[in-house]
């Protein structure tokens, strides 16, 4: 998924272990397989070659993910999209731009976006993308989705406690061997070698989203990498944010949503959702928490 990936299981002996890793890594190769949009072999590569064209029939499975991320469209209103990936590339977060795209060519590049085109036969299990030209993509919530499934997969092996880590979206469960809680730092997004907090996790995910490093600044704005699909400006205002909830697929597509919503409607979003608390970390390196999370400063 072009993302890093690190495993840590308990086990008995450490051939048992690396053997449960080994089915680890294999089940997130599988999903990779099916949700990659860069793989021309995904049945996501053939939904977005049939958009304009004709419903395509996939696995149960990535119907059914196709169908939550819908369903998580709706709930956020439309921050976050899958079919974000039909937007046309207008910013570039590799230092190469000079100055900001035109109104108008910021607001065509969104044209094709809209979850309302996705058309979904649930009992044909076909998916169907409306407009020519349109496509979904899953870089927003496919490293939790593989982080929830290999959990899942290992749980099932027997497994009593574990990680799995997307490159900072993990879902973990148990405990570690000396009875501890497993341990998630919160780190300056400006300097990573710098904890906030640490926060104990049970059973549960935690995904930060923020790559500050790619961001673009015009007028004193720093516009970050995520977009929102709904008027194609980049998302302002936050440099990190932080989910808690109970699976990795959900919170790493909140993580993002949050950003494109912005602070205010973000942890407004957050304080109303069951089970859904929120760390973020604004453009001035200020944290702010949902309402159910105190943050005990770190001591080191
Ligand atoms: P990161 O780990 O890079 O901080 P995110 O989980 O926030 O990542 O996902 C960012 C990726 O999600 C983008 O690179 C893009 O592929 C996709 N994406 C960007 N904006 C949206 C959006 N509004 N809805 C759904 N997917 C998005
Ligand atoms: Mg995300």
């Amino acid at each position: 998924m072009g993302s890093r990936f690190d495993v840590t299981v308990v086990a008995e002996n450490e051939d048992q272990g690396n053997n449960f890793i080994d089915i680890a890594v294999n089940e997130i190769s599988r999903i990779e397989k099916l949700i990659s949009s860069w793989d021309p072999n995904s049945q996501t590569s053939e939904i977005n070659r049939n958009a304009g064209i004709k419903p395509v029939v996939v696995d149960d499975e990535l119907f059914q993910l196709i169908s939550r991320c819908i369903k998580i469209s709706k709930l956020t209103n439309g921050a976050f999209d899958i079919s974000y990936a039909s937007m046309d590339k207008v910013w570039f977060f590799d230092g190469s731009m000079t100055e900001m795209p035109s109104d108008e060519a910021i607001k065509n590049s969104v044209s094709k976006v809209g979850y309302q085109n996705i058309i979904l036969d649930e009992t044909k299990k076909s998916v169907f993308l409306k407009l020519e030209g349109m496509k979904i993509g899953f870089g927003a919530i496919g490293k939790g989705y593989a982080a929830d499934k290999a959990k899942a997969l290992l749980q099932a092996k027997g497994v009593t406690a574990g990680i799995v880590n997307a490159s900072g979206d993990l879902n973990a469960w148990g405990t570690q061997p000396d009875g501890n809680d497993w341990m998630v730092a919160i780190v300056n997004p400006l300097n990573k070698n710098k904890v906030f907090s640490w926060m104990p996790v049970h059973n549960s995910a935690v995904v930060t989203s923020g790559n500050y490093e790619k961001y673009v600044k015009f007028n004193n704005v720093l516009y970050t990498h995520i977009i929102d699909p709904r008027t194609g400006y980049p998302a302002t205002g936050i440099l990190s944010a932080t989910i808690f909830t109970k699976t990795a697929e959900l919170a790493d597509a909140l993580a993002t949503s949050i950003f494109v919503m912005g602070i205010d409607t973000g942890l407004d979003f957050v304080n109303q959702l069951n089970g859904v608390e929120c760390i973020i970390v604004d453009a001035n390196n200020k944290v702010i928490t949902s309402n159910n999370i105190t943050l005990k400063p770190n001591k080191d």
